[in-house]
């Protein structure tokens, strides 16, 4: 694009050092600052008071103006047919010319603000080892004294030096661009990206990089990596002092998982890909760090393995049980009791009901999971709700008494009362399945704010702190506990939490181990009719 300077038409001789040729400008600002300097300065030098570079394009085949000193946009818009038409034959020659009456005959170039007609002109080819990079022109007033030959000469050489500069500040400026591309790619990838020197320090640290670590770029960079990322393997081992493969000298490719603590001391596993650039001899040049969040990944891979041992032991005991009496039943060369067929009828039918609970709960896991999960709501009287699940208990536990404390006056909730009954009864089994003493197991409801809230309170092992958290996910039993000889399938509380966030309540538990659990539900009052 053209552009207009404000430099000195004095006509004074500038002194060359003042253009200093040789320093590579660090952007494209910088070349066309520096561009306009040097066409000033050439038209100062030759008693001009107009110029404009040009510089040869190969794709378009002609010359573009790069820069214009002393023009107007009108007089830079007349100059391009000549750019493009008659020039370019300077691209092949090295002549200058004297007047523009010479180049295109009745060309005139009414260019400077005042609207002045130019008339001498002299174009001085840019080349370097032999090839036209471009073009300067410059002009003097009409009538002016026209260019003479010894101008022409130290010209010449001047424009050598232009030209050299010219190139130098145009490949500076496209390294700067492709610079640019490169750290904006690496700036704004979804990875974590680091630069890291032979000592191990970090030289560049990419947004993502701050994301994930919680470091500002400021901070990290010039930090040791192994302060930043302190990358552990899960049982807390330093793996940036005995795995590194910067320090142990890999070459190449290498990749390392582990975990990493971020600033305000979350854990995260990561997946760190080394590109490691060495020199012939081996020195080490640089290494790039891509690092990659896989916390998600390993939960799934996680799921994926409590799935296929809840799948496994779950299943595979009712099937061998059914199996194994069915086996007995079918001997023909025995004969059983009527009360030993009945009793072990009884059985396959029980690990049977067991089974297809199993799969029914898998396949509501299933179906929770893609989010299909519709909502019959109904005013739901929940003190009923809770007497009828309580009632149901009676004839299944001798152990425990089941008790429905609700306060008289308790406000109907909207709400599916299916999918209600199904979580107390889930609350109310596990308070059974977990107190094996037996003891009270208490359904309490109670109104507070915009909400009510439903306890199930029981008297049973209690929960430790550490395993509250993680019971409401999917497959999590408590291990070392009586959850493992207790059947179950570390379902039931995810799906009561599913059900109950779906409604827009909140369930969670408070329990000390050996004292027993109290798990409460809220649901939202705000819906009612
Ligand atoms: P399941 O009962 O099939 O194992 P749940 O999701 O219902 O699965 O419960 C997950 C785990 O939470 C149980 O395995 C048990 O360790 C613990 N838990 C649930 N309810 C209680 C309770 N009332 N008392 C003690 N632990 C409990």
């Amino acid at each position: 694009m053209a552009k207009r300077g404000k430099g000195s038409k004095s006509g004074k001789v500038v002194r060359l050092e003042k253009i200093e040729p040789w320093a590579a400008p660090s952007g494209e600002t910088d070349f066309q600052a520096k561009l306009l300097a040097i066409l000033s300065s050439t038209v100062d030098i030759l008693g001009g008071n107009a110029g404009i570079v040009a510089l040869w394009n190969e794709k378009e085949r002609h010359f573009i103006e790069e820069t214009s000193y002393g023009l107007n946009s009108r007089g830079v818009e007349r100059l391009r047919p000549l750019l493009k038409e008659a020039i370019p034959d300077l691209a092949t020659s090295k002549q200058s010319f004297d007047r523009l009456s010479q180049l295109s005959p009745g060309l005139r170039v009414p260019a400077t603000p005042t609207d002045q007609v130019q008339d001498p002109i002299i174009a001085l080819p840019l080349q370097i080892a032999g090839k036209m990079i471009g073009l300067i022109y410059v002009f003097r007033p009409h009538l002016a004294e026209p260019f003479s030959s010894s101008d022409q000469r130290v010209l010449s050489a001047f424009a050598d030096q232009v030209a050299i500069s010219l190139q130098n500040a145009h490949l500076a400026s496209q390294l700067a661009q492709e610079r640019y591309k490169v750290e904006s790619i690496l700036e704004s990838s979804a990875d974590g990206i680091i630069t890291i020197d032979m000592e191990r320090r970090i030289l560049s640290f990419n947004a993502s990089m701050e994301r994930l670590t919680g470091w500002k770029r400021e901070e990290a960079v010039r930090s040791y990596c192994f302060e930043v990322l302190r990358l552990r393997d899960s049982q807390g081992a330093d793996l940036c002092q005995t795995r590194c493969p910067i320090a142990k000298g890999t070459k190449g490719f290498s990749s390392l998982d582990g975990i990493i603590t971020t600033k305000d001391g979350q854990n995260v596993d990561v997946g760190m890909n080394y590109s490691i650039v060495r020199s012939p001899s081996g020195s080490l040049l640089t290494t790039v760090v891509n690092i990659r969040d896989i916390t998600r990944l390993r939960q799934i891979e996680s799921l994926r393995s409590a799935l296929l041992a809840t799948v496994s032991h779950e299943l595979q005991t009712p099937i061998s049980i059914i199996k194994a009496y069915a086996s007995i039943l079918a001997r023909s060369d025995a004969q059983w009791s009527q009360q030993t067929i009945r009793d072990k009828l009884q059985a396959i039918e029980e690990e049977s009901d067991r089974l297809s609970e199993l799969v029914s709960k898998l396949l509501y896991t299933s179906r929770l999971e893609v989010g299909d999960l519709s909502l019959n709501k109904l005013l739901l009287d929940l003190p009923k709700e809770a007497h009828k699940v309580s009632k149901r208990f009676v004839g299944l536990t001798e152990i425990h008494k089941v008790e429905a404390d609700f306060p008289p006056e308790f406000p109907p909730v909207l709400a599916d009362p299916e999918k209600i009954g199904e979580v107390l009864t889930n609350l109310v089994e596990n308070a059974t399945k977990f107190s094996p003493q037996g003891g009270t197991i208490t359904i309490k409801g109670e109104t507070s704010g915009n909400e009510i809230s439903v306890t199930v309170v029981d008297e049973g092992i209690g929960i430790a702190l550490r395993d509250q958290e993680r019971i409401f996910e999917r497959f999590y039993r408590v291990k070392d506990s009586l959850a493992r000889p207790t059947q179950g399938t570390g379902l039931g509380l995810y799906i009561c939490k599913t059900i109950i966030e779906a409604h827009g309540g909140r369930i969670g538990v408070e329990s000390e181990l050996g004292k027993g659990s109290h798990f409460t539900f809220t649901l939202p009052m705000g819906e009612q009719e």
